[in-house]
């Protein structure tokens, strides 16, 4: 499995579209790993997790490492929110938009994603083809099995993340989300899986939150569980992902704070292969 970080900010970006504190200004500066796009990962090229308004971007600059966007088939979406969901590019894989005519893109959500779709002007194009994603119901992508697990996180709407399995190897891919809900520790302990990767919400950096989303000292709580219960050992690599410019840090003084507690921080253009 290789996890490619093509984004890696909260909502805003970092630096924020309209901000001037230290951290977005050190950004504008220092540039390189200081610069985040709104979060959107890809699995094996194969699998994309979450759309937002940077996918274009990502596809001009990196051109998602070689991978051909046209060609993606599997698109799991964590909820509505607008950084993780932008309907309208999806709308351009009509026909005329988008030749030739494409293959069905799998779109897989909550209802609350399904509904935000319905509201765009006629989102359903025949190559795009929605499908509800219940927590805990695992799904086929391919040969892939995903399983959508219930996120601490918008109290209004049902928010997901996802736990996905390939020959052998297992990936967690969690954001946004606070502290993981107890039915989700129960499937875990039940489940038996053992994860390689893991990407945790670190959206708060240095801050304490656990309730909508999370910082180190959370990761620590999570990752310490993970472990006790057998769902992590010591080769499973673990990464801090999704972060805010209210977390205070940039990139280096970020590592220097999460790879003393054994993390590595995503930055946009990582890529982890496991
Ligand atoms: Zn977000
Ligand atoms: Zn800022
Ligand atoms: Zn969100």
């Amino acid at each position: 499995m290789k996890l490619l970080f093509l984004g890696t900010a909260a909502a805003e970006g970092i630096p924020a579209i309209f901000c001037s504190c230290p951290v977005c200004r050190t950004a504008r500066e220092r540039k390189g790993k200081d610069i985040r796009t709104r979060s959107q990962a890809l699995l094996d090229r194969t699998i994309l997790f979450d759309f937002p308004p940077d996918t274009y971007a990502h596809y001009i600059s990196s051109g998602f490492s070689g991978c051909d966007l046209p060609a993606i088939r599997y698109l799991f979406i964590t909820h509505s929110h607008g950084d993780h969901l932008y309907p309208l590019e999806l709308n351009l894989r009509k026909p005329n938009f988008a030749n030739p005519p494409l293959e069905t893109l799998h779109i897989y959500g909550s209802r609350a994603v399904e509904e935000a779709f319905q509201a765009g002007e006629e989102s359903f194009s025949p190559c795009n083809e929605f499908h509800r994603a219940k927590p805990f119901e695992t799904l086929k992508a391919g040969d892939y099995r995903i399983t959508p697990l219930p996120a601490l996180h918008d109290r209004r709407e049902e928010c997901l993340f996802y736990a996905a399995e390939h020959e052998g190897k297992a990936l967690l891919y969690a954001h946004d989300t606070g502290f993981f809900p107890p039915p989700v520790w129960d499937y875990f302990s039940k489940a038996a899986l053992r994860f390689n990767l893991i990407s945790l919400d670190c959206t708060t950096m240095m801050h304490k939150e656990g309730n909508n989303h999370m910082g180190i000292p959370d990761a620590i709580e999570v990752k310490k569980r993970l472990h006790d219960i057998g769902a992590a050992d010591e080769k499973t690599v673990f990464v801090l992902n999704h972060f805010s410019h209210n977390g205070g840090l940039n990139h280096d003084e970020l590592c220097l704070a999460a790879e003393k507690e054994g993390f590595i921080p995503a930055y946009d253009g990582l890529e982890i292969e496991i």
